[in-house]
């Protein structure tokens, strides 16, 4: 693997961080006039010592925090992802062993005081906004992805700290942040995964009030636990009737003491992940909020950032991708000449390039989108304001249907383009890639996962249709926000035929007749709207750029454009074809 800085030698995370972000509106979201400076002022609460006062301060914390992480991504875990991956896990009566090397690596970043990223600053965790700690995702899940998501388990605190009772809240999410206690997510059964309404585990409440939970949940990453950290699992179980759909589902705690891990999976990538079946039998667990919203409420409540830390792994693996594709290309030389110069190698490199910026305008988009209202709902919900005043408040509902939208999509782009990419850096190796002697064998195999966990590509569509179907209508949230975005610079003629297309791609897509047809055509549509959304943000990207760097994104820009137009022109046959009218 390379071994560098992976946040401050990276140019176009770099730009984005420097000089593409508003950073403004994401800190008063966020920090809501920077409250916890102010209370460490009055109280010197020590867990607030941190809290940045003002905006250069919180930038400067930002900073400080990615470049460490660039650090030791770059400089401590990429040099042992291979040797992790090769040894990967062992198990034998319910014990998860784990490699040496991983336990140093997870240690570099706790000692560099980089977790908990997730964690709010009164339990101990840093304190982050969600673009932040998108940023951060991308960073580790370029250096070792199996790695990333045993650093974001000791996260999940944040649905404890969303959801559970303070009591809850002050018992357990302080242990996740010192490193006590690790997380895991429990919904999947073996007969339920994308349908998870209709999940069978069945928890009941005992004379003494104790609630019990019983069934097999699989595919549980971390459910083991990580080295000796035990996990706690929040765990999707029944407590309606065997019927009563996902009204029927409550979200529990269950320590990872009380359950069985009867084993953990053979995958084909991933192999210091620990995915886990996990067995209750009469397992205590302690109830999350109300009884019957697990899924509608909390479950969901915690998709948009669940998709969004997937978008990020994607990104970071997709950009291990292409760098150590570059790199090789720049190195191996084939009819006396580097095979980066070779024109079919060079178009490979510079479609993963163009993509690798469109995807992260798309990722950091819909981080924008999660932090403009998820702080400001969750200071709601603290505020003892009635849930229905609460989804009246006018920036919650824009902005929360705008995350509705982007982060399902993002996270289908990013996930799909990782795996492009990934592909096309094993072909740029050539034969080479096809052995366990390049990095790329490995990023290969864990790029193929990410369109499938946390919700597969099929599913992100059925996510995002109904916000590209409504939100373009006259009067819909995601026109109203295309038009604010378009109006901030000068778009190109070429993206508005893009939009154009889009409108008509919106046209044929409302005037098929047949249900069964329409779902079949939703990723074309879907589709569409990425390609114009991340157009439009690579052109605000550019627009917030100078000199050279601006150059390059403009030259990138027309590419993408030329690229869009073609899947655009395909999507729109298969949709007209479909829809009579329209044709
Ligand atoms: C390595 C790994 C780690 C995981 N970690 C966790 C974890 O920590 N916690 C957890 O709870 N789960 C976890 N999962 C489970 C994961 O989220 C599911 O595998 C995933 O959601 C898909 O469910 P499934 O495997 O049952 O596939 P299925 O639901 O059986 O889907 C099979 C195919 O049918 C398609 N399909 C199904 N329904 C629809 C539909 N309505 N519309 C369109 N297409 C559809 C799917 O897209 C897919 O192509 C993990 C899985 C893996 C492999």
């Amino acid at each position: 693997m390379i071994q560098n800085n992976y946040f401050s030698t990276n140019t176009d995370l770099v730009a984005q961080f420097s000089d593409i972000i508003n950073w403004n509106e994401i800190i008063d979201a966020f920090e809501d006039n920077f409250t916890d400076a102010q209370e460490y002022a009055k109280t010197r609460n020590e867990a607030l010592a941190y809290a940045p006062g003002n905006y250069e301060d919180a930038l400067e914390y930002y900073r400080t925090l990615l470049d460490s992480l660039g650090e030791v991504a770059g400089t401590t875990i990429a040099p042992v992802a291979a040797e992790m991956d090769k040894e990967g896990l062992k198990y034998s009566n319910g014990k998860v062993v784990f490699p040496e090397a991983m336990t140093r690596a997870y240690k570099a970043i706790q000692e560099a005081g980089l977790q908990p990223y997730g964690i709010s600053r009164r339990r101990g965790g840093l304190g982050l906004p969600c673009t932040v700690q998108a940023l951060m995702m991308e960073v580790m899940g370029r250096a070792d992805a199996a790695l990333a998501i045993a650093v974001g388990c000791a996260n999940l605190a944040e649905t404890i700290e969303r959801f559970a009772s303070k009591e809850m809240s002050d018992k357990y999410v302080p242990q996740m942040s010192s490193g006590k206690l690790t997380g895991a997510m429990a919904l999947t059964e073996p007969n339920y995964g994308s349908d998870l309404p209709g999940v069978q585990t069945k928890a009941e409440k005992g004379a003494d009030g104790v609630w019990r939970i019983t069934g097999t949940k699989r595919f549980i990453t971390h459910g083991c636990g990580f080295t000796d950290t035990p996990s706690v699992i929040l765990t999707l179980a029944r407590t309606g009737t065997p019927t009563s759909g996902a009204r029927g589902l409550s979200f529990f705690l269950v320590k990872g003491e009380d359950v069985h891990v009867a084993s953990i999976e053979k995958k084909l990538g991933l192999h210091c992940s620990p995915t886990c079946e996990v067995v209750y039998d009469n397992s205590p667990g302690e109830l999350i909020g109300e009884e019957g919203q697990g899924l509608v409420r909390y479950a969901m409540g915690m998709m948009n950032t669940a998709r969004l830390s997937i978008a990020a792994q994607s990104m970071g693996i997709g950009t291990a991708a292409f760098y150590e594709a570059r790199k090789y290309a720049s190195e191996r030389i084939q009819f006396g000449k580097p095979i980066e110069k070779i024109p079919a190698v060079k178009k490979m490199l510079e479609h993963m390039e163009r993509e690798i910026a469109a995807m992260r305008c798309l990722l950091i988009e819909a981080a924008r989108t999660v932090d403009l209202y998820l702080w400001r709902l969750e200071r709601l919900e603290h505020s003892g304001m009635p849930d229905r005043e609460v989804r009246k408040d006018e920036t919650v509902r824009k902005w929360e249907k705008l995350a509705n939208y982007f982060t399902p999509l993002s996270k289908y782009y990013t996930s799909e383009m990782c795996n492009k990419i990934a592909y096309d850096a094993l072909q740029i190796h050539g034969g080479a890639g096809y052995t366990e002697d390049y990095d790329v064998a490995r990023i290969y195999r864990d790029a193929r996962i990410t369109n499938i966990y946390e919700g597969t590509t099929q599913l992100q569509v059925v996510a995002t249709i109904g916000g590209v179907v409504a939100g373009m209508a006259p009067a819909g949230h995601l026109r109203a926000y295309i038009d604010e975005e378009l109006s901030k610079f000068q778009a190109s003629a070429t993206l508005l035929r893009v939009k154009a297309n889009l409108e008509e791609a919106v046209v044929a897509f409302k005037s098929i007749a047949d249900g069964e047809a329409k779902d079949m055509l939703a990723f074309e549509l879907v589709e569409v709207s990425a390609r114009f959304i991340a157009g439009m943000l690579m052109e605000r990207s550019a627009a917030r750029q100078k000199g050279a760097a601006q150059e390059t994104r403009l030259d990138q820009i027309k590419k993408y454009h030329v690229d869009s137009l073609a899947i655009i022109a395909a999507n729109l046959t298969k949709l007209k074809m479909a829809a009579p009218v329209a044709v």
